[in-house]
């Protein structure tokens, strides 16, 4: 049997990363840049000042209070027109390019004024000192011109969005989002617009599996329901590769009952790769291809579909996105006996703060078919092959379900 990592590598290995597209920097949150971007000037553009107040020349300070004469009135997007001297000021505000001649700002607030009067005074008497150079904001102190600002493989946030239009960018180029196919198979499956029925559930992972694609910066072709009839499986297998898409997914049918067809049919169609993953939840992993397109089969349980989905499925989006593949984790304490059979292993925990730690508890069930377990957890708790028992007190990692 396979393990986690080596069932990974044959699933990205093959994978190339998709194009870009160029959008309008409005629509690129949560996008993934497919270029590094550099700064095509500084940012500030130009020295300014960082409060109301009266541009200076420091020297000026050395006995306070001091009385200067005012030369010229700076607002923010208007440019000095002349040159400060000793015993003059320019009264400047915040955003305003600092005037030849000045090296330091005084608030409005240290010249017995508690802000700007519309009309300019010819005189400012400075009640209280400032250091050299205060309130001034230097060209490029934010960025330097030439600076790679933001990386190929970033996943773009509002802050990056704004340095993008700080920058001049109006586009960015993204990546396409890669496209997944996802169905559920089994006859037991309802819509939850269906009323209940005996014998019957509603599907869920047809809404939790394009729910990850999304967040995982996919984009998701909902298939619906499947039965467990070769015909149907072979059908819906034919309408996901008619939209052509980077992989198919399909949930449960693949582990060993009569009517598991997924397998049946993958065989038929395309070609079974690998089937069995050792890992828990999650087990009956089947991957191929069919018509070169991969496929994965995960298992119909919810808690595993979704694991499953998160361990295979992620690394292969991220590296279709130029991004790195490693499972996002971080280190947090036991915070208590957590136990598995040597399989690697994901348990759902809930992360709690206490005194300066962070410590993971098992979220109550820990069955494959419980959702539950998941909606109530914060995290995956990664439990390594051969790991029977995690201590109390010990390191142990998480994968954060920020998601
Ligand atoms: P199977 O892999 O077909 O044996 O399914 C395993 C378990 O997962 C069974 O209890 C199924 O009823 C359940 N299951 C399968 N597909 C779904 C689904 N889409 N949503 C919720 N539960 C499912
Ligand atoms: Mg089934």
């Amino acid at each position: 049997m396979r393990t986690v990592q080596e069932a990974i590598q044959h699933l990205i290995a093959p994978l190339q990363q998709t194009s870009s597209e160029n959008l309008p920097i409005q629509e690129v949150l949560g996008r993934v840049l497919a270029e590094d971007v550099i700064a095509t000037h500084d940012l500030p553009p130009f020295a300014n000042s960082s409060m109301d107040g009266y541009a200076i020349i420091h020297a000026d300070l050395v006995s306070i209070p001091v009385t200067l004469t005012v030369i010229e009135d700076i607002p923010a997007g208007h440019h000095p027109m002349r040159t400060v001297q000793r015993g003059q000021a320019a009264r400047i505000m915040t955003g305003a390019p600092i005037p030849h001649g000045a090296d330091t700002v005084v608030p409005v607030e240290y010249t017995g004024n508690e802000r700007h009067t519309p009309d300019v005074p010819t005189t400012v008497t400075i009640q209280r000192a400032v250091s050299y150079g205060s309130n001034i904001r230097a060209a490029g102190e934010d960025v330097k011109q030439g600076e790679v600002v933001l990386r190929a493989g970033r996943r773009l946030r509002a802050a990056d969005i704004g340095i993008l239009a700080g920058l001049g960018y109006s586009t960015a180029n993204v990546h396409k989002r890669p496209v997944i196919a996802i169905l559920s198979t089994g006859d037991e499956l309802l819509t939850p617009e269906q009323p209940l029925q005996l014998g019957k559930i509603r599907d869920m992972n047809g809404y939790t599996l394009p729910a990850l694609v999304q967040t995982f910066g996919g984009k998701a072709l909902s298939l619906g329901i499947v039965r467990d009839t070769k015909e149907d499986v072979r059908q819906k297998f034919s309408e996901a590769l008619e939209q052509n898409p980077d992989l198919i997914v399909s949930s449960a049918g693949v582990s060993v009952g009569a009517f598991d067809v997924v397998k049946a049919v993958l065989e038929e169609m395309g070609q079974l790769e690998f089937w069995k993953v050792n890992m828990r939840p999650g087990k009956p992993l089947t991957v191929g291809q069919i018509e070169r397109v991969p496929f994965i089969g995960l298992p119909g349980n919810p808690v595993s579909a979704m694991v499953t989905f998160m361990v295979f499925v992620r690394p292969m989006i991220a590296k279709m996105l130029g991004q790195s593949t490693d499972m996002p984790t971080q280190n947090v304490i036991a915070g208590e006996i957590i136990e598995s059979d040597g399989r690697m292993t994901f348990a759902r925990v809930r992360l709690v703060h206490e005194n300066g730690q962070t410590r993971a508890y098992l979220t109550g069930t820990q069955s494959s078919g419980a959702i539950s377990s998941l909606v109530k957890a914060d995290a995956l708790l990664i439990i390594p092959a051969g790991t029977k028992r995690i201590e109390e007190g010990e390191i142990a990692q998480v994968w954060p379900l920020d998601i």
